[in-house]
């Protein structure tokens, strides 16, 4: 029979690359609980109108990226794309704005239908902030710095934040006009994506990948000089704030979200050893998703970042998996028994420990003791069954001049003391 295979665009996380996920996420679950940011779990699968409605139709994740399907009760439903809707519905389904502004933490996997490529998959992980009910432009900044400081704390070299204002909702209804006009007029040099956004989502037809419209691009009205005085003047402090901080940005116009609900700050961490899907960190602002979702007006900003193209930047420096104190070998069915009970009491006193349960010559225990990366090897043999004893052996000692034998307790405390010294 052929063998299945995953579906396409889904990975299989293998344990000799779980070492650098879970560092990743140790650290980035340790970086929130010094930033006061509590973590959020949702539901994977939600109602496909939260995303319609809180994405919008007219962006790629909802026109043509969704996992959408009817269940057995004919409700459509969508594997969540990304966190920000589900986030906010929560938010507003529990009450929480009710009890003051949310600092909040989700991670993930997340459910595109795109063209699988290094650094893009249909099943991807996202670490996401969101902070509801803060209008500031601090906040801004402070979203900001904790995703810049959170990747220089991994050691991610070579990193550029770029950040761009997209205003008030009037400056882009007034900009969004300015950018049709323009567009309609060259309607004919524009590649085939462009032409078909100009009416439905025209801000878009700006993050164009296609060279010929990047070129066209360059002449086009520029977002900036439509701001309002006090756009212009919330996003000369959101840079300000960042120079104060020393976390260095470059402006850049053309930094449009591919979602619609975004105002304001927009920025994105980008690298350039990651080609094309350079950028590991987007967000910003997003003043107007909780009313559109049904809650009450609230001011929020966030970002999300892609956890495969983050230890893609990593995974030169390969971690692995927390070592083994201890590796119990026996031979013989009472002696079997006796590893087992071990095995048991050391973790329950907090030590790790792996049973060999292969029933093989010592000599092979032993070769599997020594890869196993524990410090420690416990042998039980027919004797030590009989006796109730077990023999402790040091797997770095030069030779077997240490070797103990010691009832089980003794041997907890002795690993448990030993643990405590280099
Ligand atoms: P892109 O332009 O690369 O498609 P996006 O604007 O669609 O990104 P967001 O929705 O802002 O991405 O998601 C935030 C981050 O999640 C991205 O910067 C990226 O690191 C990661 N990401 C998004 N889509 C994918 C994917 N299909 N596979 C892996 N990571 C992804
Ligand atoms: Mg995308």
């Amino acid at each position: 029979m052929a063998s299945l295979q995953s579906l396409r665009g889904m990975a299989d996380l293998l344990p000799g690359q779980i070492g650098l996920w879970q560092h990743v996420e140790a650290r980035a679950r340790e970086h929130f609980r010094r930033s006061g940011i509590t973590e959020i779990r949702t539901p994977l699968l939600e109602v496909t109108e939260l995303f319609a409605r809180g994405i919008g139709e007219a962006t790629d994740v909802v026109g043509k990226e969704m996992y959408t399907f009817l269940d057995r009760g004919e409700r459509s439903c969508t594997l969540r794309p990304e966190g920000t809707a589900s986030v906010v519905r929560a938010a507003i389904q529990h009450g929480l704005l009710s009890q003051g502004p949310q600092r909040l933490w989700y991670g993930g996997p997340m459910f595109r239908y795109e063209r699988p490529q290094a650094g893009r998959l249909r099943q991807f992980h996202q670490i996401g902030l969101e902070l509801l009910g803060f209008a500031d432009a601090c906040s801004d900044v402070e979203a900001i710095a904790i995703a810049w400081d959170l990747l220089a704390e991994l050691g991610v070299a070579g990193l550029a934040l770029e950040l761009n204002s997209l205003g008030s909702s009037e400056d882009r209804a007034r900009y969004r006009e300015q950018l049709v006009t323009w567009l309609e007029q060259r309607r004919d040099q524009l590649d085939a994506d462009s032409q078909a956004r100009i009416h439905t989502n025209p801000l878009r037809v700006l993050d164009a990948k296609h060279p010929d419209t990047q070129a066209l691009l360059a002449e086009s009205p520029s977002l900036a000089s439509a701001l309002s005085d006090a756009s212009q003047a919330r996003f000369a402090a959101v840079q300000q704030a960042l120079t104060a901080l020393g976390i260095p940005f470059v402006l850049n116009p053309r930094l449009v979200r591919g979602l619609d609900y975004y105002s304001h700050t927009a920025f994105e961490i980008t690298s350039s050893q990651l080609g094309a899907q350079a950028t590991v960190c987007g967000g910003g602002r997003y003043d107007g998703l909780v009313q559109q979702l049904g809650g009450p007006a609230t001011p929020a900003i966030g970002w999300a970042l892609g956890m495969e193209r983050l230890v893609l930047l990593l995974s030169q420096a390969e971690r692995p998996v927390a070592a083994l104190d201890l590796y119990v070998v026996s031979r013989g069915e009472a002696a079997a028994t006796a590893a087992l009970a071990l095995a048991r009491l050391c973790r329950q006193a907090g030590l790790a420990v792996e049973r060999d349960a292969s029933g093989s010559a010592f000599a092979k225990q032993f070769k599997r003791a020594d890869r196993s990366g524990a410090r420690w090897a416990a042998v039980i043999g027919e004797q030590e069954a009989d006796d109730g004893l077990v023999g402790l052996q040091d797997l770095r000692a030069s030779d077997h001049a240490g070797d103990r034998r010691l009832g089980p307790v003794e041997l907890v405390e002795a690993l448990q003391a030993a643990r405590g010294r280099p």
